[in-house]
């Protein structure tokens, strides 16, 4: 198993502990968004208190970002770090595109939930989502409790879902190795960069620098490219 794929088996065996008569839940949903390509939630729960959208994220260390950040970063305690998407970010698009396809302007509350492995330090400010860890997911799903519709209502909507979803081995498998493969080469292209002191963004060079909080390193064209790294 992966990472990725031993988070979202946690969280799945979390949520089938819901109570199965109000909350309906989709894992690993791959739909096409209105443009034709794939996207793909790792959970969904569809209830009478409105339509939670999970994303599960296995990293280790202490986790930095923030709502706006394009790439949110992990540090680990010997020294490295790491970048990622900001996930809150990628939840938001994910929400966007399945609205577009249940139709915009059905009053459907969505919640953006992501949910982090208990490796991680979460050390993040974040106001657009709930982020939380993997075992805190049921207790957080169960502490809303204002209905926005009824229970009939909440089992159509997850019909509707359910008949988005693509089964189609080969479309998932494409979608799959696209993402992987994008993954595998942002890290690369990243790890070399800085390996040979370049800047990952612009491939100019990389100048330690002492700011207010520390040491770090800046690309030499700043201002016009603002990329920096952490130094130790
Ligand atoms: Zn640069």
């Amino acid at each position: 198993m992966s990472a990725g794929e031993e988070g979202e088996y946690y969280v799945a065996r979390q949520l089938r502990r819901l109570n199965d008569s109000k909350f309906f839940v989709i894992n690993d949903l791959l739909f096409r968004k209105r443009n034709g390509f794939t996207n793909q939630i790792d959970h969904l729960v569809v209830s009478p208190y409105g339509v939670f959208v999970i994303e599960t994220k296995n990293i280790y260390g202490y986790i930095h970002g923030a709502d706006k950040s394009k790439l949110w970063r992990s540090y680990w305690r010997d020294g490295r770090d790491l970048a990622f998407d900001n996930p809150v970010l990628q939840n938001e698009a994910h929400i966007m595109a399945l609205e577009e396809r249940l139709g915009v302007g059905r009053q459907i509350p969505y919640y953006s939930i992501i949910a982090f492995s208990p490796t991680a330090d979460l050390q993040v400010n974040v106001s657009n989502a709930d982020v939380i860890y993997w075992t805190q997911i049921r207790q957080l799903v169960r502490a809303y409790k204002e209905p926005v519709m009824s229970i009939e209502e909440a089992r159509s909507l997850y019909e509707e879902i359910i008949a988005l979803n693509i089964t189609d081995p080969e479309v998932r498998s494409t979608h799959g190795q696209y993402a992987n493969a994008r993954k595998v080469e942002f890290k690369r292209r990243t790890d070399n960069a800085l390996d040979n002191g370049k800047c990952p963004k612009c491939g100019g060079n990389l100048v330690r620098r002492t700011g207010t909080y520390g040491a770090f390193y800046g690309c030499s064209n700043y201002p016009n490219c603002k990329y920096t790294h952490p130094a130790y």
